[in-house]
């Protein structure tokens, strides 16, 4: 046999063999004990590989590395699951102890296995390493139609929620740009946005949070494979990497985390010229004039940042915006974003894209169809981006070979404890039906599992009163109900409205808009006026919410709010001062301090 290496990585080779096999026998042909441990496997009808030392060119190195490794010279060198067992006596001690047949019948390469290395499968995976458990974590990300890929850490880190708060933040800064002259900075009358320069900077600190999470799971042992993992039964995944090699591994528990990844219209066109948010964060070039497709959260945040660093942006709008929240907060985005320069196409979709001319970014023609009057749209665009929801990534990983159920729009239903139909499998984050799709949910709901698999832990994640903020130009943050929910839930009678609008003190020196700032709280009268809805756009409303979302957790009502003594001057001392509502009326500009 010719000498077995791997660049000289004489370790690799060894622990491929270990890692592959679930019994990995390393022998010598003319050992007896090695026979004897080999006719008690095959007595067994155990299948095993076999490594024979002394057929190797290199055998004597090979056996130096083995010892390396497992601190034993001599063979045979059993290991079974990955886990050292040892010689000939230590298998045969435990084969008389019942030992062995628990090991090859019961043990797993894993106690868990994570699939998706995004915010909720590296919660739970973390976690359940912390615990002291064996866990590996499967993650792989399949190139967007335009070839985007990323690194580990799933979509908040790399196309999701960071990139696009940074981006936010580039477009901030440009009109504080023009607040500051108000204030006294002589900043010159054009100042340019440069696309490479934010974008460099935004993938950069990217790049350092993937080597982070990748550090983070070697401290944790936990062992994470850049691979597509596909269920072969409900203990055992099959996972390809990049290069086409392929690993089976098992585990007792399986946790699914594999996310969402956005969804293209039927149109011609829309895959070979459009892009998605999987694609804007890291273009290599300037979007120039944009068409944003769809009016939810993705949607109105990119059309907002992109038209606040200066592009000519454009939202097409099929039906309502931000559907499922309060409609008047949306509508009050809307107007917002159109006095500041956003266009909107509404009630329309779009029929077909064509190519105009090559380019980055290239031209395009876009024809759509108003839903109202039938009317033909078209208009030409440099860049396209879809918005128009996410699919769960649940229909090409296997799930049917183990009867896992998934509802008609691909998520999966689970109970209270996460748990599938199938009882050794969980599911956490973006692909859980009827959850709310955000990160700090994946994260609770995944850490949370893990206590509760692995402690004596009995708390479950609650998915009630989730605060959430929509990052447009004005921010938007909100708790509970919207109004409407409120009363179709409770009763007109039963809801009181408070309400006011505001203007930052921040914004008066500036000269910015007077009460476009607004906030408004939903309370339940039956219930000593509990505070059952939070809604407030202004600037930082997302700092502003996460407080009074504490506050809600713990039933809160008006009277509470009333007697905090708020802090001056802040936007969010507004909540402690309210008076108006809408069942009264009154006026609800401000009057001042
Ligand atoms: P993901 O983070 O999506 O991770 C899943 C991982 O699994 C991915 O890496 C995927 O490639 C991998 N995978 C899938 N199938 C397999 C397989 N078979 N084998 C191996 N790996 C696989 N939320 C907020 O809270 N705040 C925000 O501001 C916010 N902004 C957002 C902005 C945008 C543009 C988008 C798209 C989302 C935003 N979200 C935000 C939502 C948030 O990103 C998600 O809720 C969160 O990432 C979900 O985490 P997850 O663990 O369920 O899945
Ligand atoms: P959503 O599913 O929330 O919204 C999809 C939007 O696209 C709706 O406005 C919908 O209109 C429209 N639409 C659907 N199909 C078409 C079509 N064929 N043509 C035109 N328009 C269409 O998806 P998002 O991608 O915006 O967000 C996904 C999730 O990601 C959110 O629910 C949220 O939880 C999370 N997220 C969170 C953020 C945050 O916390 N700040 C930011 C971004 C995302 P219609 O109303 O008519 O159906």
């Amino acid at each position: 046999m010719p000498p077995i290496t791997d660049n000289g990585n004489l370790k690799d080779v060894i622990n491929n063999y270990i890692q592959k096999n679930k019994v990995m026998v390393f022998s010598k042909t003319t050992c007896p004990f090695c026979t004897k441990v080999k006719d008690l496997l095959k007595s067994m009808n155990v299948q095993y590989e076999v490594l024979e030392l002394d057929k190797a060119d290199n055998g004597s190195e090979l056996q130096n590395t083995l010892q390396q490794l497992s601190g034993q010279r001599t063979v045979p060198n059993v290991y079974i699951n990955s886990k050292h067992l040892g010689g000939c006596d230590d298998t045969m001690k435990a084969h008389k102890e019942g030992r062995l047949s628990e090991m090859l019948n019961s043990q797993y390469d894993y106690d868990m296995i994570v699939i998706g290395g995004g915010s909720g499968g590296l919660a739970a995976s973390k976690e359940a390493a912390n615990l002291g458990k064996r866990v590996a974590v499967f993650d792989y990300v399949q190139p967007s139609p335009i070839g985007t890929t990323w690194g580990l850490g799933g979509t908040c880190v790399n196309v999701g929620c960071i990139p696009k708060k940074l981006m936010h933040q580039a477009a901030l800064l440009g009109h504080g740009l023009e607040d500051s002259k108000k204030f006294g900075w002589e900043v010159p009358e054009k100042v340019n946005h440069n696309w490479d320069s934010m974008k460099n900077a935004i993938q950069d600190h990217i790049g350092s949070l993937n080597w982070g999470y990748r550090v983070q799971l070697r401290e944790k042992k936990v062992e994470y494979h850049n691979a597509y993992a596909k269920f072969v039964d409900n203990h055992t995944v099959k996972a390809v990497n990049r290069k086409g090699t392929e690993i089976t591994k098992t585990a007792e528990t399986f946790v699914l985390a594999m996310g969402e990844r956005p969804r293209y219209p039927d149109i011609p066109g829309a895959k070979e010229y459009g892009i998605t948010s999987d694609d804007l964060f890291s273009l290599p070039y300037c979007p120039g004039k944009t068409l944003c497709v769809g009016a939810s959260y993705v949607s109105l945040e990119c059309g907002g940042f992109l038209q606040g660093i200066g592009l000519d942006v454009t939202i097409m709008v099929r039906s309502i915006l931000l559907r499922g929240f309060d409609q008047q907060m949306a509508e009050k985005i809307g107007d917002y974003m159109k006095t500041h320069g956003v266009k909107f196409v509404r009630p329309c979709v779009p029929t077909k894209i064509e190519k105009l001319e090559d380019g980055t970014p290239g031209k395009y023609r876009v024809t759509g169809k108003f839903t109202d009057t039938g009317k033909e749209y078209s208009e030409i665009y440099n860049t396209i981006i879809f918005a128009i929801g996410r699919d769960p990534c649940t229909s090409t990983i296997g799930l049917d070979k183990i009867g896992l159920k998934l509802n008609k729009s691909g998520f999966v239903p689970v109970n209270e404890q996460e748990q599938t139909n199938v009882p050794n499998v969980y599911a956490i984050g973006d692909i859980c039906e009827d959850k709310p799709e955000l990160t700090p949910v994946a994260i609770q709901a995944g850490r949370l599992l893990a206590k509760r698999l692995y402690s004596d832990s009995k708390d479950l994640c609650d998915y009630v009163n989730v605060a959430t903020t929509v990052f447009t130009p004005i921010e938007y943050g909100a708790i509970g109900y919207s109004e409407e929910d409120a009363i179709a839930k409770f009763g007109e009678e039963n809801i009181e409205v408070y309400h006011t609008n505001f203007w930052p003190l921040e914004w008066t020196v500036a000269h910015r808009e007077e009460n476009v700032c607004y906030a408004k709280l939903v309370c339940l009268l039956p219930e000593k006026e509990r505070v059952v809805g939070f809604h407030v756009i202004g600037p930082n409303a997302g700092e502003m919410t996460q407080g009074y979302a504490v506050a809600m957790k713990r039933g809160a009502t008006k009277a509470d709010f009333d007697i905090t003594i708020g802090i001056h001057p802040t936007c969010s001392e507004t909540f402690t001062t309210m008076e108006v509502t809408k069942r009264g009326g009154g006026d609800i500009d401000q009057a001042g301090c």
